[in-house]
């Protein structure tokens, strides 16, 4: 092993641990609470297998395109149940329906999935039924680690497969499998970085000492006011279910202001334009006028769906009579989501101080620090989630139809 990726490149996704002849690669978790590659020297055989593999040292030049333009679409899953249970307008579970429904009895999609242990891994469901299991934004690192030979075994018995991830995870899946397999489909989340294990743990903590049981399973993207105001739901052992908004959870805060994140994300290769899977899905904030969609549709999730060649337009065809759908421009896109086109601001003092404190103070105290709560924000809190709906929507009564 001559030269992997440090530790501020590396993305994590252990296609160099896969390949490894020797096993002489192994996961560790850093002191930020990352994922990191670590060596046993004398096990190493030097082949440099695990350089030709790695996906940071790749070109990420991307052949997977067309010349033509890509194609940008608004859309909105038609089944309520399964937009409430999706993060955005429910895009991705239609196109797996699609798929099912194309290739009968041939399809296995694969997805995060949220454990027992609140770790989060993918793993691949064949049946409509099992797609709960991989449905919802979940807010951590996935392992895709033990899926990737099965997904190569597939796809060399002419299986199809679709496979969803961050678009890191998607370069990774290419440089594993080397070869393009006409079978294969991508389709990655647009992303603006993962957080650190460590503070979703010590986060985990505290709600579980303050509400006296463990945590059964999280909902990282509840509709439960709107989908322009997520809230995370915790669901603990002893049956209670807690709602917090970003403002009242420290780890998810951070999240979304993007100072708890992996190194690689601030220098993120993949948020550019073309882009790097078949289809790249996302939440389509702050979309403008439309003849399509009402208030109330935009209340309950728009997704935002980028065909990027000919498989992605495809599979869009294939998934139309499951969604509403509209045409828009990609300056719009990108005007609500500039993380298609260049990695999140990385507020470096902010974070070292976050990620260095989360070790050393209860997270009360990191909270009180680190979450700087205006007298609007203050007066929301007090009003509580039912209180807030409640003023959301009375506030925005007159686009009520
Ligand atoms: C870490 C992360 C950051 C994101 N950042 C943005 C952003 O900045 N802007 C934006 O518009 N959208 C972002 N998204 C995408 C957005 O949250 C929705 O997942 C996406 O719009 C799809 O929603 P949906 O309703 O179509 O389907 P859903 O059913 O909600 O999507 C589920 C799909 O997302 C994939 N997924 C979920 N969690 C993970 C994970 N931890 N790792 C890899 N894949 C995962 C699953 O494999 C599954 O296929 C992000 C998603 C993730 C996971
Ligand atoms: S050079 Fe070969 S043996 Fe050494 S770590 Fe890389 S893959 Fe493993
Ligand atoms: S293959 Fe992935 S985990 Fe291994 S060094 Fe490269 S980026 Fe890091
Ligand atoms: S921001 Fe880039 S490097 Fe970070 S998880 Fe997303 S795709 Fe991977």
């Amino acid at each position: 092993m001559k030269r992997l990726p440090n530790q501020t490149e590396c993305i994590g996704c252990g296609i160099c641990l896969e390949v490894c002849p020797t096993n002489c690669l192994s996961f560790f978790e850093n002191a930020e609470g990352f994922r990191q590659i670590k060596s046993e020297e004398d096990l190493c055989i030097k082949c440099n297998k695990c350089e030709r593999y790695c996906p940071v040292l790749q070109d990420g030049k991307s052949d997977n395109y067309d010349k033509e333009e890509i194609s940008v679409y608004a859309c909105q899953h038609i089944d309520k149940e399964i937009l409430k249970n999706s993060s955005s307008g429910g895009f991705f579970s239609a196109l797996c329906e699609a798929l099912f429904n194309l290739y009968q009895g041939k399809v296995t999609v694969y997805g995060a999935s949220l454990q027992k242990d609140l770790t989060v891994k993918h793993i691949g469901v064949s049946f409509m039924e099992e797609l709960s299991l991989i449905r919802g934004s979940k807010y951590l690192q996935s392992d895709i680690t033990s899926v990737l030979t099965s997904i190569k075994e597939r796809l060399q018995n002419g299986e199809f497969v679709l496979f969803s991830g961050t678009p890191c995870q998607i370069a990774a899946l290419y440089s594993f499998l080397k070869d393009s397999y006409p079978t294969l489909f991508t389709c990655e989340v647009i992303c603006h970085g993962i957080p650190s294990d460590l503070h979703f743990r010590k986060q985990n903590e505290d709600l579980e000492a303050k509400v006296g049981a463990s945590i059964s399973s999280i909902n990282f993207r509840s509709k439960s006011i709107c989908w322009t105001i997520p809230t995370t739901q915790y669901c603990f052992s002893n049956g209670k279910v807690r709602y917090y908004r970003a403002l009242e959870n420290n780890f998810m805060g951070s999240f979304y202001s993007g100072i708890n994140l992996r190194p690689s994300c601030y220098g993120c290769k993949y948020a550019k334009l073309p882009r790097l899977a078949d289809i790249t899905m996302g939440d389509f904030w702050k979309i403008g006028e439309s003849a399509c969609f009402s208030f109330m549709d935009k209340e309950k999730g728009i997704s935002l769906a980028l065909c990027n060649n000919t498989k992605g337009k495809f599979l869009f065809e294939s998934a139309k009579y499951l969604l509403k759908f509209e045409p828009r421009k990609i300056e719009e896109a990108i005007r609500g989501n500039v993380h298609l086109i260049q990695p999140v601001k990385n507020k470096s003092i902010q974070r070292e101080c976050l990620l260095s404190d989360i070790k050393l103070l209860e997270m009360d105290k990191v909270a009180k620090k680190y979450n700087k709560i205006s007298f609007r924000k203050r007066l929301s809190m007090i009003m509580g989630r039912r209180g807030m709906k409640a003023y959301y929507y009375l506030k925005n009564i007159r686009h009520i139809k």
